[in-house]
C-alpha cells in the first residue's frame, strides 16, 4: 500500500505562505482564487477562499484577500472546489479509450483520462489485468489522469492450493489489493468454499496485503470479515443489515463500498436511461456502447431477465443498509463497480452520489464518502482532501455540491496535481 509521509510537505507549504524558510522562493506556484473551498476534512467551506498551489501540491487555503506573492493567479470567481473524486471500486481495463488508441497501456491511460474528465482522480481498480500494473508503475504521481491502484486478478477458485497460488501470484505482482468473489450470482453458480477464502486471507496476511471481497448475503458479510476481509466491496443485498454486522464493521474498522449503481446497470437498460440524453453524460459517452445497450434486442433480454429483476429489489435493500450503516458510524467509501459493459466510468460516479442521496445521507455525507472517506480505506495518505502537503486533484465546479449533491455535476474544471485535465 501506499503510505507516505507529509510531515516535510506540510513544513514546506508553512514556509511558502510565510515566506520565512529557506529552500522556498516567493512568487512561485499558482492562487486560484474567489471561490467557496470545502476541503474534505469535514470542515464548513470557506467562501471567497484561495487555494494556493506549488510543485502540483497543495501549499495553503488562505482568503481570497491574503493571497502570497505567486507566479499565476486564476481567477474562479463564484466557483466551488472540492476535492477529486477518490473511486473505491471499479474496473479500469483500457476498455473505454477511443478505438483509435491501439497500445494496451495507452488504452488504460484513456480510460483513466476519462475518470479524470469526470472528476474521478482516484481509481481502486478491484480486478484488472497486468497492463494496469504497468501504467500504475509507470506514472508519474503528476500524470494528468486519475491515479491508480490495482488488485490484479479476481480470485474466484474453490481449490484451497489453487487460489492460494494465485494469490501469491498476484502479490508477486505487487497488487494494492487482493480481492475475492463469494457469490452464488442468485443461485446460479456454486459460491467460492471457506477453506478456498482462508487461504486468500492468509496470503493476505503474509503479504500486507489487504483482501477487497465481492458479496451478496449478509451471512456471508459476517463471515468474510471473520476471517479477515479488508473491505466490504459491495452491499449487503438480501436482507437487512443487523447489529452484528455493524459492530463487526466497526471494531475492525471495515470500510463499506455500496457500488449501487451497479445494481442499475443491471435493468435500466430495459428501458433508454433518462441519461442517453443527458449533455453531462453525452459529452465523454462511448457511444458505442449506447448503441450496444439501446438496442432492441438487449434491452428486451433486460426487460425479461429474472436476475436483473432480483437486483432492483437488491438496489432498494442496498439503500436502506447503506443509510442504517452511516448513521451507525461505519465508514462508507464511494465505490461503483463502474468500467465493465454498460457500466459507463467517471459518469456512473455521479450516479452513485444521486443513489446515496436517494437512500438518505447529506450532501456532505456523501461528499466526505468520495473523498477523505475513500482515500483512507485505501489507505492514501495524500489525497482525499485540500490540506497542506496533499496532491492538488481537484474540481471546479459552477454549483454547491453541499447544498445539493447533483451539482457535482456542474464541472468546469478538473486538476490531477495542480494539472489541468483537458
Ligand atoms: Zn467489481
Amino acid at each position: 500500500m501506499t503510505k507516505r509521509s507529509i510531515r516535510d510537505s506540510v513544513i514546506f507549504g508553512l514556509c511558502a505562505v510565510l515566506s520565512a524558510c529557506s529552500g522556498t522562493t516567493a512568487g512561485t506556484g499558482t492562487a486560484y482564487t474567489g471561490v467557496t473551498l470545502w476541503d474534505g476534512t469535514g470542515a464548513p467551506a470557506i467562501q471567497d477562499a484561495a487555494l494556493i498551489v506549488d510543485g502540483g501540491r497543495v501549499v495553503a487555503v488562505v482568503p481570497a484577500s491574503d493571497v502570497p506573492p505567486v507566479a499565476e493567479t486564476v481567477a474562479l470567481d463564484g466557483m466551488y472546489v472540492i476535492p477529486g473524486l477518490v473511486e473505491a471500486h471499479a474496473h479500469v481495463s483500457g476498455a473505454w479509450a477511443p478505438d483509435d488508441v491501439t497500445s494496451p497501456e495507452d488504452r488504460v491511460r484513456g480510460d483513466l483520462l476519462l475518470y479524470a474528465q469526470y472528476g474521478v482522480t482516484t481509481v481502486n481498480s478491484l480486478g484488472d489485468d497486468e497492463t494496469v500494473l504497468a501504467v500504475r508503475d509507470a506514472a508519474s504521481p503528476t500524470d494528468p489522469h486519475a491515479r491508480v491502484l490495482a488488485a490484479g486478478a479476481v480470485i474466484a477458485g474453490s481449490d484451497p492450493a489453487a487460489v492460494r497460488a494465485d494469490a501469491v501470484r498476484n502479490a508477486d505482482l505487487g497488487v494494492d489489493w487482493l480481492k475475492l468473489r463469494v457469490d452464488d450470482n442468485l443461485g446460479a453458480s456454486t459460491k467460492m468454499p471457506w477453506d478456498a477464502v482462508a487461504a486468500v486471507m492468509e496470503v493476505g496476511r503474509a503479504r500486507d496485503i489487504p483482501v477487497a471481497t465481492h458479496l451478496f448475503y449478509l451471512e456471508d458479510a459476517k463471515r468474510l470479515l471473520e476471517l479477515g476481509s479488508g473491505m466490504l466491496a459491495h452491499s449487503v443485498r438480501d436482507t437487512d443489515v443487523d447489529q452484528e454486522l455493524i459492530d463487526s464493521l466497526l471494531e475492525r474498522d471495515v470500510c463499506y463500498v455500496p457500488t449501487l449503481v451497479r445494481e442499475v446497470s443491471t435493468f435500466v437498460y430495459a428501458e433508454r436511461p433518462d441519461w442517453f440524453d443527458d449533455p453531462f453524460f453525452l459529452e465523454h459517452a462511448d457511444m458505442d456502447e449506447v448503441e450496444r445497450v439501446s438496442e432492441a434486442g438487449f434491452m428486451e433480454r433486460t426487460a425479461n431477465s429474472r436476475s436483473a429483476a432480483a437486483y432492483r429489489v437488491g438496489l432498494g435493500q442496498a439503500q436502506r443498509n447503506l443509510k442504517v450503516l452511516q448513521d451507525a458510524g461505519v465508514r462508507i467509501a464511494m465505490g461503483t463497480d463502474a468500467g465493465p459493459a454498460a457500466r459507463f466510468p467517471g459518469f456512473f460516479e455521479h450516479e452513485e452520489l444521486s443513489l446515496m442521496a436517494e437512500a438518505g445521507l447529506t450532501p456532505e455525507q456523501i461528499l466526505l464518502s468520495a473523498t477523505s472517506v475513500a482515500a483512507g480505506c485505501l489507505e492514501l495518505d495524500d489525497v482525499g482532501t485540500l490540506e497542506p502537503g496533499k496532491w492538488a486533484d481537484f474540481v471546479v465546479l459552477s454549483e454547491d455540491p453541499l447544498r445539493d449533491i447533483q451539482a457535482s455535476r456542474t464541472i468546469e474544471q478538473v486538476y490531477v496535481a495542480g494539472q489541468r485535465v483537458e
